[in-house]
């Protein structure tokens, strides 16, 4: 049993079932835990008598299992490869809503405190207020009792002075059950007369049970019958009983006939091949379950430039399983920001998509949690979490831009990335799993060189995709209707948008001091006089201070692991945020001796100010995380561009991914170095790919795209392959840094941050704990494992605690993790996506 309490990672605990009813694996049960009672699932079954004393289920939640056994396994990898609790793995699978905590009331008990114990002052008052109340909740009670309540109640319910109860809530949003009788045994053409000791009533109920449809709902009985009648044929085993889920809504209206959406285009001879190459797998999977061909064999990687047609494979690839009678999912890294595509499925497989996404109300959630798994839907989109939607029979994972590290969950654990989650839940279905991007990720594409992954490359923008997304004089159907097949080569493939650099550095030689470059200014100027759009596009995650000369564009960075410094005031000092290399703050550049040194550290509202104060009367908007906190925001800021209303959008990557606004004409990259110089490993991967993109933000429409990117170090290679798109100078160049300094794919990476109030213990901990993981590998011979730190969190102080980090790489770190305590407070993140 995996029990919902905070245990260690993979932990399970025996329980007894009791004789009045049955579990299975994967059913949801509750459990006594301690003092309380717990949500619990049911990993496994034994017949075995355990050599020590269990207690026993209380009460299923469910009446049936609610996980398969694919789900009940992935689970239980996700648990011990991510080093979390079973039973937080597990509840990923479960149906959103459950109310899982036990409302605890406490009451006045008959017990009194033996003669000599006495109680304190607010103890005793506490137990008057109890007493004339009658009852509390028990957090009520804990808060009167002050500090140590806790264990005050704990000798009050001992000395029996308070009594306790645990009441087991309904579910917050219940689901509709309907008991039915059925007939205990197949129904054959004797007659039940001869039946003996059977009242003429009971007699005819069981008639009634087993005609067509030999199910009667048990409300209808017991009002027809009585309950008595019902009961006893019920105990005499002469009926049985069934129950089941009335749906909450009318049932989804499927369409009968043949799946398959427009279907008119010719696709490209890379488009056919990628498409044929997937199909193939998909052939060799179907029916085979964990038997399939090796994951290597039906695992592809999808390269292609945006506008390559990746979208148009992934749609035929879905429509191919289906026909095989399989399902799909469809992950996207935002379903805000990716309203195209979402629109292309759900055009595509008319009535047949479940859309995942965070508008939904629980109820709204809950049941269309139970429509999936009855299986009301074909396709499942929706952001990481969807790759745990209730499908069965799954034949196909697609991850659209698998990049994004928007596929990494940060916050609760379990800390999975969909991505590597994926391919376990294909290892045990048996699906075949698609990623694609424009910019892989360095690991994927490392893989694919190394036949872990099947790569399938779509080099060119597919011809009339620009035409196309003008909405102009012709769309791409009518364009393939009245031309050759082979008319994407007649066309010329509309190029992505010429991206500009602006040396920085030059501007303030020549006298320009302004957040914005000459041809930036004179850029947007043109684009709003011509009545188009601009984005201008601030990276500002982990937007740590860092400190640049302004001449030469260098950066302070620290000697041993070439991570950027952060500037930290007070005494004015730089640290790295890996491993704590303290010095003093630059006054001079160790590299052109320039006196220019200064903080770059620049944010949205600071670039919206400058915009108005440069353009009066143009409207500006904002798109940040803060700005899209308040939901729906971000959706309506993606609005207000996309009717018109913004002249000027300013924001944060948000704004970089899957726009897709025909009139904006214009993108700028406000300060490229903020990116680039963030203390983590993949920021130049992260910068090469946000400005791929934002190229390809720009030009969608007639007018010829511009992209303007300012800079202090042009010559540094992700910005100078970002600028070009040349996917090849980014992976050569970061793939030998990779390999330099051992860090993913060429080991793994444990991320732990520990956290305390009190500023001195959390070094000290976080020390401790380096010392002990350090003699551990030492003692097991694991030369492989390195371990960085303590340093300081970014940012060093969250909500009043402070924050001491580590950095662990080798192989298999959950393994070696896995056997380690890790004090309250300690936070693991195996692989993480962000080391800052
Ligand atoms: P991506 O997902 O790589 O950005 P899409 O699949 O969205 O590319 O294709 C871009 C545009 O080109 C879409 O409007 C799509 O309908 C169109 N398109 C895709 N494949 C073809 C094709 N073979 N012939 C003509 N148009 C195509
Ligand atoms: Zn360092």
């Amino acid at each position: 049993m995996a029990v919902d309490a905070p245990v260690g990672h993979a932990r399970t605990f025996t329980y007894g079932i009791p004789a009045s009813f049955t579990v299975h694996p994967g059913q949801l049960v509750w459990v006594p835990f301690g003092a309380q009672v717990v949500q619990g699932v049911v990993v496994e079954l034994s017949s075995a008598e355990p050599d020590f004393p269990t207690r026993d289920i209380l009460q299923t939640v469910e009446p049936a299992p609610l996980l398969n056994r694919e789900h009940l396994q992935l689970g239980q990898w996700l648990s011990r490869y991510y080093l979390s609790p079973l039973f937080a793995a597990l509840s990923l699978m479960l149906p959103p809503g459950f109310e899982s905590r036990v409302r605890t009331t406490v009451f006045p008990g008959e017990g009194k405190l033996p003669d000599g114990e006495t109680l304190r002052e607010e103890a005793s008052e506490a137990l008057q207020t109890l007493d004339s109340r009658g009852r509390m909740t028990q957090s009520d009670f804990v808060k009167l009792l002050g500090r140590r309540g806790a264990r005050d109640l704990n000798r009050l319910v001992e000395r029996g002075a308070v009594r306790r109860e645990a009441s087991i809530p309904r579910p917050s949003v219940a689901p509709k059950y309907q008991a039915y009788l059925i007939p205990s045994q197949p129904v054959g053409p004797e007659p039940v007369e001869g039946l003996p000791n059977l009242t003429a009533r009971q007699q005819a109920l069981l008639e009634v049970v087993r005609q067509p449809p030999q199910h009667l709902p048990l409300p209808e009985a017991n009002r027809e019958f009585s309950a008595r009648t019902v009961e006893t044929l019920w105990q005499k085993g002469l009926v049985a009983m069934k129950w089941l889920r009335i749906s909450g809504g009318p049932p989804p209206i499927r369409p009968v006939g043949e799946p398959g959406g427009p279907g008119r285009l010719t696709l490209t001879p890379e488009q056919g091949h990628a498409l044929a190459e997937i199909t193939a797998a998909l052939d060799a999977s179907a029916g085979a379950g964990p038997a399939a061909p090796p994951l290597s064999d039906r695992t592809f990687l999808l390269h292609g430039v945006t506008g390559s047609g990746k979208t148009e494979v992934y749609l035929r690839a879905i429509d191919h399983a289906i026909r095989q009678g399989r399902r799909a999912l469809f992950l996207v890294p935002e379903i805000a920001l990716t309203p195209q595509t979402l629109e292309r499925v759900d055009a595509w497989f008319s009535g047949r998509v479940a859309l995942l996404h965070s508008k939904q109300t629980p109820r709204q959630k809950f049941d269309q949690w139970w429509d999936i798994r009855g299986g009301s839907f074909d396709v499942v989109v929706g952001p990481r979490s969807a790759l745990f939607a209730p499908v069965d029979n799954l034949g196909l994972i697609v991850i659209d831009e698998e990049h994004e590290w928007t596929y990494k969950q940060e916050e609760t654990a379990p800390l999975y990335h969909a991505r590597t989650a994926a391919f376990e839940l294909a290892r045990t279905t048996g699906a075949v799993v698609v990623l694609g991007s424009a910019t892989p990720s360095v690991e994927s594409y490392y893989h694919a060189s190394r036949g872990r992954l099947r790569k399938l490359e779509l080099p060119h923008r597919v011809a009339g995709v620009s035409t196309q997304l003008t909405g102009g004089d012709r769309s791409i159907g009518e364009a393939r209707d009245g031309e050759a097949s082979d008319g994407y080569e007649t066309e010329s493939p509309p190029s992505l948008a010429k991206v500009e650099v602006c040396d920085m550095r030059r501007e303030l030689r020549e006298g320009n001091r302004h957040i914005f470059s000459r041809a930036l200014t004179a850029g947007l100027r043109e684009c709003l006089a011509s009545g188009n759009q601009a984005i201008l596009f601030l990276n500002r995650r982990g937007s740590s201070s860092i400190v640049q000369c302004r001449d030469c564009g260098h950066v302070a960075a620290c000697r041993r692991c070439t991570m950027s410094l952060t500037y930290h005031s007070g005494p004015a000092r730089l640290l790295c945020h890996q491993c704590n290399y303290s010095r003093r703050s630059l006054t001079e550049c160790p590299e052109c001796r320039g006196r220019r040194i200064r903080q770059l550290g620049l944010g949205t509202e600071r670039v919206v100010s400058e915009v108005s104060d440069l353009f009066p009367g143009v409207s500006v908007d904002r798109l940040d995380s803060d700005a899209a906190r308040s939901a729906g925001s971000a959706e309506e800021a993606v609005a207000r561009l996309a009717s018109g209303e913004t002249q000027v959008l300013v924001g944060t990557q948000m704004v970089a991914k899957g726009l897709d606004i025909p009139n904006v004409a214009l993108v700028g990259v406000v300060l490229a170095d903020i990116g680039l110089h963030v203390p983590d490993f993949r920021s130049g991967e992260r910068v090469f790919s946000l400005l791929c993109q934002v190229a390809g933000r720009a030009g969608r429409g007639n007018t010829p795209g511009r992209v303007f990117v300012q800079t202090y170090d042009p010559e540094n290679y992700a910005v100078h392959a970002g600028s070009n798109q040349d996917y090849d100078e980014m992976y050569r160049k970061e793939i030998e840094i990779r390999q330099r300094f051992g860090y993913p794919p060429f080991n793994q990476l444990a991320h732990i941050v520990y956290q305390n109030a009190d500023a001195d213990a959390a070094q000290r901990q976080t020390a401790a704990i380096a010392d002990e993981l350090k003699r551990r590998a030492a003692a097991e011979g694991r030369s492989d494992i390195d371990v960085t730190g303590p340093a300081p969190g970014l940012p060093p102080r969250l909500r009043g605690r402070h924050r001491w980090r580590l950095l662990l790489r080798g192989r298999n770190l959950a393994d070696f993790l896995s056997s380690t305590d890790f004090p309250v407070g300690c936070t693991l993140d195996i692989d993480p996506a962000h080391v800052t």
